[in-house]
């Protein structure tokens, strides 16, 4: 048995399903997790002392690759000062200026400290802010497990959301309608019923839950439209695409500026950080300025700060963004000039650092219902022949791919290596 195998045994005993949180589980590809011991830059160490090109990067945080000694050092020097006060400390303001300045929408925010937080927050504000109840979002987004989040669409599009889980009572779910993704037409539709009563418009700007999906042109600002027509609040959640799919994010590389930004994964390096922000106005409206509650013990921990600040200044070191757009290409490009010699029909998307490819005859995947018409189990065949080669993707179909600017050209040529072989067993 390996050792990996051992430990996860050992885990399943004490922890729910082995795991603390189930994506991790490996239900979506079959089979047991592997166990990390350690990272360093592209790659990852497992248990039994593999090594695998990395995919996943902590799925999104490790933009400068794992163990980037600028973000250990900030971690080791602010620690030995103390692990957190509960109390303000100069390294949040650091922070949030840095973010002001980064994010266009930004005029205040405040740190949290998951994504999940930074969302529930953000549309407890709408709502407190516009006093409605309605959220709008999208079929095939994630925005965290928060319950008004955990909604699916009703049988018609225009129903009222039902709960994607138990213990999500209906009467909230009622409240969150799911519309479909890229469907500017039936946003415009639903807004022109019920839009008066919409508190907010939560989106991933480009969608990182169902695969890679960007934005269809105009889809952004449509939804900019409505918002500003009906006085809701439009909420990008760039928890995903924050910091890596430009250094503003999506509403700076697609130029719609929304009214609350949610964020995650890369502003902590690695570390448990979230945050929400945006128009002063609608910020001035949360505790302790306004009526709105909200709260954390852990928030703005400032060992947490330290390795954020030093992974946004890694982010914003000239070229840092096209080197992680042209490896992306150069990984894309490659895999499907392989797949096509294997015969293998392969569609990817692929923004800046985030990619996504999908078993499909499609000439592209654009929505939440192309994303379920791909071919599953070659893509569970595909991931196992990969990881038996040294590679290591997110173990689910509907999830994007993220590469850091520590994957160089070893990593890149590891990774088309194994798919020339993996493509080969599937062909
Ligand atoms: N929003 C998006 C777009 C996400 O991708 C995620 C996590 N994958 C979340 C929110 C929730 O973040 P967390 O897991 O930190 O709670």
């Amino acid at each position: 048995m390996s050792k990996s195998e051992q430990l996860f045994k050992q885990a399943q005993k004490v922890i729910p399903g082995g795991v603390n949180s189930p994506v991790r589980a490996f239900k979506g590809v079959g089979g047991d997790p592997l166990f990390f011991t350690r990272g360093e830059g592209a790659w990852l160490y497992d248990a039994d002392d593999r090594r695998y090109v990395d995919y996943v990067g902590s799925w999104g945080p490790m933009i400068a690759g794992h163990c980037h000694p600028d973000v250990v050092r900030a971690v080791q020097e602010t620690a030995a000062n103390g692990l957190g006060f509960g109390a303000p400390t100069e390294i949040e303001t650091r922070m949030a200026e840095l973010l002001c300045n980064m994010v266009p929408s930004l005029e205040l925010v405040r740190m949290v400290s998951s994504g999940t937080e930074a969302t529930m927050s953000a549309i407890r504000l709408a709502r407190g802010f516009t006093n409605r109840d309605k959220i709008v979002k999208f079929e095939g987004c994630y925005h965290g497990h928060s319950d008004s989040l955990l909604v699916k669409a009703g049988s018609g599009a225009l129903t009222l959301g039902v709960p994607t889980s138990p213990g999500v009572p209906a009467d909230l779910a009622q409240h969150t309608m799911t519309l479909s993704y890229n469907d500017a037409e039936q946003v415009s539709k639903a807004f022109s019923e019920i839009g008066d009563q919409v508190a907010a418009i939560i989106v991933e700007p480009v969608a990182g839950n169902m695969n890679c999906i960007p934005p269809a042109e105009g889809f952004l600002q449509t939804l900019r439209e409505v918002c500003d027509r009906h006085g809701s609040v439009l909420i990008f959640d760039e928890v995903m695409t924050g910091f890596r799919v430009a250094p503003g994010g999506a509403q700076q590389r697609y130029g719609v500026t929304p009214d609350l930004t949610t964020l995650g994964k890369v502003v902590g390096g690695g570390l448990p950080v979230g945050a929400f922000g945006g128009r002063r106005d609608i910020m001035e409206y949360i505790a302790p300025t306004g009526p709105v509650y909200q709260a954390g013990t852990l928030s703005g921990n400032p060992v947490a700060m330290a390795a954020g600040l030093a992974t946004l200044a890694l982010v914003q070191q000239p070229g840092f963004h096209e080197g992680l757009d042209q490896r992306a290409k150069q990984l894309v490009g490659g895999l499907k000039t392989r797949a096509s010699s294997a015969g293998i029909a392969l569609t990817s998307n692929q923004v800046g650092g985030m990619f996504g490819l999908f078993f499909t005859e499609a000439d592209q995947v654009c929505d939440f219902a192309g994303v379920n018409d791909c071919n599953l189990e070659r893509f569970k065949a595909f991931y196992h022949a990969m990881l038996e080669h040294g590679v290591y993707l997110a173990p689910s179909a509907f999830e994007a791919g993220f590469v850091s600017s520590a994957h160089d050209d070893e990593a890149i040529q590891t990774t088309l290596d194994a798919a020339e072989q993996a493509f080969a067993s599937l062909s």
